[in-house]
This record gives C-alpha cells, sequence and structure tokens, in this order.
C-alpha cells in the first residue's frame, strides 16, 4: 500500500492491539465479549481504562453520564481542548474493535505526548462513551448527549429487562444522575472519533484509512399489505390477490431503486406473512424498510420514489397498502476542515486520502451539535461488526494510531 512505517508506530500499534485484547477480557459471560451500559464489566472496563490513565500520569474520572474522561493540558492551563473518543460498551457477543479501538487509540495517543512530556497549545481531552449501542435500556448516545448538553431526563427511568432503573444503575456504576443533565461541555475545540469501519468499502479499494464525509440519514418505514387469503389448491392464478408475491416485487423494486445511486442504501430487512401456511395464498404481509443516505434532501427524494413504487406494485396486483414512518434521523455532515485535516494526516503517513460516508451511526454526530466533529475509519476483515469475527490487522491498527496521533499533533484551533 506505499505506506511509511515507522518502528515507533509499529510499537505504539502492537501495544494499542495487545491492550485490545486485554480490555476484550472485560465481559459479562465467558468465552464472548458482552459489556452493555453500566454492567460489571462496563465499571471494571471504566476502572482499568483510569488505570492505564493513571500510569501514563493522567487524572481520569467517571462523569455525571458514566463516560470515562481525562484531560491532557495544552502550554497554557485552560486551554480549548480537542476532544478525542469513542465508546466502550458491546453489543452482546461482540467484537473487540466496535467504539473500543477508538477509545483506546485515543489512550494511546495521550500516553505518546506525556511519556515525551510534550504540550500542544490545545489541551487534550479523552473521553469513553458508555452508551453507545442501546442493548440494555431503550436508549442511545446518552453519554455523549450529556456533554452535548442534550441529555434525555427522561432515559433515567427506563428499565431493563430485570427491572433494574438505569438511574439506580447510572449511580450504582459512579455516575449521577442528578447531573447528568447538567454537564454540558464548554471550550471544546473539535471532536474527533477513530472506529471501524463497519463496511467492507475500505478493504475493497486496498486501503487501511478512510475519512467520514457524513453520517447517514436514516428513515425507517413499517409497510403492510392486505391481499386475500385463499385455498392454494382451489383458487386460480389469475384470481388470486396474494400479497406475498406483491410484497417480494416491492422489494425487487426498492432494490433497483437503490442500486441506481451511489451511496444510497434501502434495506428490507425483515418479512412477516400471515397467515403462514404451504396450503394457503397469504393474505397480508408487513415488512420493514431502512433507507439511509449521507444527503437528507435525497434521501427524502429516494423515499419519495419508494412509496410511489411501492404503491404502483400494490395497484398493479389489486393488494392495499398502508405505510407507517417509525424512526427518522437527519445525516451529519463532518466539518470541513476536520475533513481536511485527517486527509492530510493519512496522506501523511502515506495512505492516499478516501474520503467515505459511515453507514452506521456514532457518538460523533452527538458531540457534532457542540463542537465541529470528524471521524477516522480503520479498515476492518470483511466489512464485519458486531460480532467475534470482527477483525482488524495490526499493520493497519498502528497505521491509524499514527495518523490521529499526526493529525493531533498538527490541529490548529479553528
Ligand atoms: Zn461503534
Amino acid at each position: 500500500m506505499g505506506a511509511r512505517h515507522f518502528d515507533a508506530d509499529l510499537a505504539a500499534g502492537r501495544r494499542l492491539m495487545e491492550r485490545l485484547d486485554a480490555f476484550a477480557a472485560f465481559t459479562e459471560e465467558p468465552g464472548r465479549l458482552t459489556r452493555v451500559f453500566l454492567s460489571d464489566a462496563h465499571r471494571r472496563a471504566a476502572h482499568a481504562f483510569i488505570g492505564w490513565c493513571a500510569e501514563a500520569g493522567l487524572e481520569a474520572s467517571i462523569d455525571a453520564a458514566g463516560n470515562v474522561v481525562a484531560r491532557y493540558e495544552g502550554r497554557r492551563a485552560g486551554a480549548p481542548a480537542l476532544m478525542l473518543g469513542s465508546h466502550i460498551d458491546t453489543v452482546r457477543d461482540a467484537g473487540r474493535y466496535d467504539g473500543n479501538y477508538g477509545a483506546l487509540a485515543a489512550l494511546a495517543v495521550l500516553e505518546s505526548l506525556s511519556a515525551r512530556g510534550e504540550r500542544l497549545d490545545h489541551a487534550i481531552e479523552i473521553v469513553a462513551f458508555g452508551d453507545e449501542e442501546g442493548v440494555r435500556f431503550r436508549t442511545t448516545l446518552t453519554g455523549s448527549r450529556a456533554l452535548a448538553g442534550t441529555y434525555p431526563k427522561a432515559a433515567l427511568d427506563q428499565k431493563d429487562a430485570g427491572g433494574v432503573a438505569m438511574r439506580d444503575a447510572l449511580k450504582a456504576f459512579g455516575g449521577d444522575p442528578e447531573r447528568a443533565h447538567a454537564i454540558r461541555r464548554d471550550n471544546v475545540a473539535a471532536f474527533v472519533e477513530a472506529h471501524i469501519e463497519q463496511g467492507p468499502l475500505l478493504e475493497a479499494e486496498g486501503l487501511p484509512l478512510g475519512i467520514v464525509s457524513a453520517i447517514n440519514g436514516a428513515t425507517r418505514l413499517e409497510v403492510g399489505l392486505d391481499g386475500v387469503a385463499g385455498h392454494s389448491g382451489a383458487t386460480p392464478m389469475r384470481l388470486r390477490r396474494d400479497a406475498l408475491t406483491a410484497a417480494a416485487e416491492m422489494a425487487l423494486a426498492i432494490e433497483a431503486r437503490a442500486r441506481g445511486e451511489a451511496d444510497l442504501v434501502a434495506t428490507v430487512g425483515r418479512f412477516d406473512v400471515w397467515p403462514g401456511a404451504a396450503n394457503v395464498i397469504p393474505g397480508h404481509v408487513q415488512f420493514s424498510l431502512d433507507v439511509r443516505a449521507p444527503d437528507d434532501a435525497r434521501r427524502v427524494a429516494a423515499l419519495t420514489d419508494l412509496k410511489e413504487g411501492i404503491e404502483a406494485v400494490a395497484r398493479s396486483r389489486g393488494v392495499s397498502v398502508s405505510l407507517a414512518k417509525t424512526h427518522e434521523a437527519n445525516a451529519f455532515v463532518c466539518d470541513p476542515r476536520i475533513i481536511d485535516g485527517l486527509s492530510q494526516a493519512v496522506e501523511a503517513v502515506g495512505v492516499a486520502p478516501r474520503i467515505l460516508p459511515s453507514g452506521a451511526g456514532h457518538d460523533t454526530m452527538v458531540i457534532g451539535g457542540l463542537c465541529p466533529a470528524g471521524m477516522l475509519f480503520v479498515r476492518c476483515k470483511g466489512g464485519v461488526s458486531h460480532s467475534p469475527l470482527e477483525s482488524i490487522t495490526f499493520e493497519d491498527c498502528a497505521i491509524g494510531l499514527a495518523a490521529l496521533t499526526r493529525f493531533v499533533r498538527d490541529f490548529r484551533i479553528f
């Protein structure tokens, strides 16, 4: 790939890789990695993170919302901070790099500066967010929302499957539910999150790193179709109003529309069929439609086309259709100055800058409401995440850390 590797970068990458392995031991379930928000495993992981900060001479703590935070002062006390970080909670049976890579890479950047006694014009703050995956409570991103000043207080009343309220779990973890809404940060100049790509694009193009242009906006619809159920033997083909074949034709039309446009993705991920018997023509089908794009206007235009396409199929097949929106989030556009800075840092470590959208959501889109924000992606094997098969190479781990370190040292307050 023509990347220039330096011995020091490789050594730092090796340490980060070893630490990611060690960090994976903080799990609720033996033999697989599960570390949901505010669990005992999350608490142990947070304290290990705080311990590693202390070894590097940094004072870290758990904030009111359950984030681990630490600050490395600049040349002058109270200087605006460049904030780095990602999340350390995981899905069930997770991989060890999603989130953890960015949190531990942020710590590694501070360790190298601290070891050299190097101070920059800006301070650096690192954050290990707690609540990104949204597995335990019906909430997500409450850690980053707290720092951005948009904490959803009602989330504290959410209960997990065992009946434990988030308020009580947060208190036991070392947070402060009464203050979580009141810790909006000021004096933050910018935020950067390093993260595995969770998609196959960098691998397909033979590139170890990418710079995120935008985090996709998403709309989710629930589509219901009513045809007429009937006996599979006694109803001639030309007299049928089969809800399942109509839904199948819609799914193909949805795929064709999305294929026609770069960076637009549309997915029918769930099909429920009634009555669901081998000898009955399906009378009712319910399916999900998930549409994402890095540009809100293009997503809205695509949705209009998709709805028209669905209605046209319904008319031609004599079935009735209903559409209900169940989720909508606008795209987050990364700050162009951060995109430029990351591009220069990536180029400086010998990699051609590739700018790409993020299909998945991240804490960055929340912190982006507080300050300019952006993301650095590291290639992952097969684009796989949320699985123990999640994998990155040691070389990519090292070059990602080298690019992030470069960005931090070259950063100038906007
Ligand atoms: Zn993640």
